[in-house]
């Protein structure tokens, strides 16, 4: 019997915007298809709401809100959606997988030329479509209305500012893994600055440390996500480990514990569909032994070897799931 695996972030609902009827069991396309994940352990997955910064955007957001409850009434034998502390408590002992949706890129509940009350209407609807989000990013790679994405320059905007405001006390975390270094500076100081009750963590991001990237967390910023007790997840893309070294997948765990972050740490593996992805060079995306979620166990064995035996069910479960009840609880301590 595996350990219970609680995983932060992959695309399946986006994904799932190409097939008709919905298809969640192909293992041949996705890393996170329905039978990998139950074959790995996995009993909570969160599931990302992914859109690309572009006109349209919204809609395909909307549409994968949709597909979250279609999949929740559809296959009501496979998967049920975690909304509540009990549900967390019920979580080992249920035969499905959990599934909590969240927003990778806030392009996803505004355009980038539609008034921003639009958009805040918008992510009401996604809420109430899914139930609950566990986090809201605000970007992807480029810039857009909110701030700079990982591959831009541009810091936080005051669209950003507004939904920081907006979201504070909503316990929803903000995904700081696609912010550029400016937006995720500057959206501490400003959470700082107006005392904001916003939980922070990188669900799907390594160490620039290890393998520079800008996707990988300068150090300082990975300290502060450990400091404010956030998560940050493991990612399994062979552009974010190392290109050319799979091992190094555990020098990134590693690392994030010598910065503290024993508590922190779990995973984000970020399996994507990636038939349609326009840099081959990245091919394979996934080493072979990280490549789909029945690798989990294998994976936690090697952490128990290489890194530490007693880390094996902090970064499997318990690391995410203390950060979920602490978020979830109904008072705060
Ligand atoms: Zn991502």
């Amino acid at each position: 019997m595996p350990s219970p695996v609680i995983d932060l972030h992959c695309d399946l609902l986006a994904y799932l915007l190409s097939t008709t009827p919905l298809n969640p069991f192909d293992r041949e396309r996705i890393g996170s298809s329905f039978p990998a994940l139950a074959e790995g352990g996995v009993k909570l997955q969160v599931m990302a709401i992914f859109t690309p910064t572009k006109s349209g955007s919204t809609a395909m957001a909307l549409r994968q809100s949709q597909i979250f409850q279609e999949l929740c009434t559809d296959h009501a034998g496979y998967c049920y959606v975690v909304d509540d502390v009990e549900a967390l408590d019920q979580l080992p002992t249920d035969d499905r997988l959990g599934m909590i949706a969240a927003i990778e890129n806030a392009s996803g509940i505004c355009e980038e030329d539609e008034p921003l009350e639009k958009g805040l209407e918008r992510l009401e609807q996604i809420i109430s479509n899914t139930s609950r989000l566990l986090y809201v990013g605000l970007t992807h790679h480029p810039e857009n209305r909110f701030g700079g994405g990982n591959n831009s320059a541009a810091g936080l905007k005051e669209d950003g500012k507004t939904l920081l405001q907006y979201l504070s006390g909503r316990k929803i975390a903000i995904d700081f893994s696609h912010a550029s270094d400016a937006l995720a500076y500057g959206m501490l100081e400003y959470i700082d600055q107006h005392n904001l009750d916003l939980p922070i963590i990188a669900s799907h991001s390594n160490y620039r440390e290890v393998f520079h990237h800008v996707r990988n967390l300068p150090d300082d910023l990975a300290k502060d996500i450990i400091k404010r007790k956030g998560l940050i997840g493991l990612n399994f893309l062979r552009a974010f480990v190392n290109n050319d070294d799979s091992n190094a997948l555990y020098d990134h765990l590693a690392h994030g514990l010598q910065l503290g972050g024993a508590q922190a740490v779990c995973f984000g593996a970020d399996y994507f569909c990636t038939d349609h992805h326009p840099d081959r060079s990245r091919v394979p995306f996934y080493y072979p032994e990280h490549s789909d979620a029945t690798r989990y166990p294998a994976i936690l064995a090697t952490i128990a070897d290489r890194v530490d035996p007693n880390l094996v069910t902090a970064m499997s479960s318990e690391n995410v799931l203390r950060f979920m009840r602490r978020l979830w609880a109904e008072v705060d301590h």
